[in-house]
């Protein structure tokens, strides 16, 4: 990967970009789509949307979602300490023990999850279900008051975790899900600056989908596209004690995932696994049985019906402070975009 390409990768993991505050990082996709766009718009929802060649045939949608998981403020006790809720899904085991930081309105503050020693726990509480309810952050106040002073409700919060490099091309941060895929559609809109261009390519960085899709939904709507492509994280299974007969086979460093079922167009899936195959860029397969939990679920559905498919960048350990993954895997895909957006014209069939 480029210097500079990772830089930008780096700059937007690390910006904090719970659900509902996307907006710091939003700042830094549209700075950055404002190289390479015809326009740049920023949605009433919050979507940020680079367009190039508007005029062209098909219009094309390219969605990765800026926003990533978190928590929030709800609560501070008289003591101090403050109780929070979460940003959508985080394993509540992984929180106890970990640095946060409170991003309030004089910026982020840190903060630690509490947690009783092994020193002092009772041997039933060993054997407890860790309850996010029962957690709490303390950020070193002396009382409710100064804490009041510094951290106000409905502040987000976020894991400490910045990206850092492993060994080869992995690299391990939080929220790759998924400023990774706002990281590709940005970067297939470089790649294809100087490019003959027929299609209309809507590049956008879509915000809310840990909540619910919602971000996604509402870009659809306003872009009105023949195709939606989806660039979003998948689990990878390569790691002890997941049932690939359950879970199916995918592995960090083998390439980009491609998809068949339900919510991708036939057409566009084809078409995709077609030019990889062609240009040699290493993609794996992988059954998607129903509506995929992803931004191309709520993309082709939208309207009268969008061709909607999702190319994925494989990840371990999803939703945790630690999400791993390769920045070759990042590269093929983009390279995988890039060509698809280059070779589509009006002639293109999408009916099943
Ligand atoms: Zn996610």
């Amino acid at each position: 990967m480029r210097k500079d390409s990772f830089q930008f990768l780096k700059k937007l993991v690390e910006t904090p970009s719970p659900s509902g505050f996307e907006q710091p990082v939003q700042r830094v996709v549209r700075e950055e789509m404002a190289k390479f766009s015809d326009e740049v718009k920023t949605d009433v929802h919050g979507n940020v949307i680079g367009i190039k060649n508007p005029q062209g045939k098909p219009r094309l949608m390219l969605a990765g979602h800026c926003d990533e998981v978190g928590f929030m403020v709800r609560y501070i006790d008289e003591k101090g300490f403050i109780s929070f809720s979460a940003i959508g899904g985080i394993d509540a085991h992984l929180i106890p023990g970990k640095r946060v930081q409170i991003h309030t309105q004089k910026g982020p503050i840190l903060g630690v999850v509490g947690k009783k020693p092994i020193h002092i726990l009772r041997k039933e509480e060993k054997k407890e279900e860790v309850e996010l309810s029962k957690l709490w952050i303390d950020i070193g106040a002396k009382d409710k008051k100064e804490a009041e002073k510094l951290v106000s409700i409905g502040d987000p919060i976020t894991f400490s975790e910045r990206l850092e490099r492993l060994q080869g091309e992995l690299v391990v941060s939080r929220g790759f899900d998924d400023k990774m895929g706002t990281f590709v559609v940005c970067e297939v809109l470089r790649r294809i600056t100087e490019k003959p261009l027929r299609a209309a390519v809507f590049a956008t960085s879509t915000v809310q989908e840990e909540v619910g899709l919602r971000g996604a939904r509402t870009a659809a709507y306003s872009i009105n596209p023949q195709i939606g492509i989806a660039v979003d994280v998948d689990v990878a299974t390569d790691y002890p004690g997941v049932d690939k007969k359950k879970e199916g086979e995918i592995f960090v460093g083998k390439g980009a995932v491609l998809y068949k079922g339900a919510n991708i167009n036939p057409r566009v899936g084809e078409m995709l696994i077609k030019i990889a195959t062609e240009e040699s860029i290493p993609y794996q397969l992988s059954g998607a049985s129903g509506a995929t939990g992803t931004d191309a679920n709520v993309i082709q559905i939208s309207r009268a019906g969008v061709a909607a498919a999702l190319v994925s960048v494989p990840l371990r350990y999803l939703h945790t402070p630690v999400e791993v993954l390769s920045l070759e895997d990042i590269e093929n895909a983009v390279k995988l975009l890039t060509a698809f957006v280059l070779r589509i014209n009006e002639e293109i069939n999408l009916i099943p």
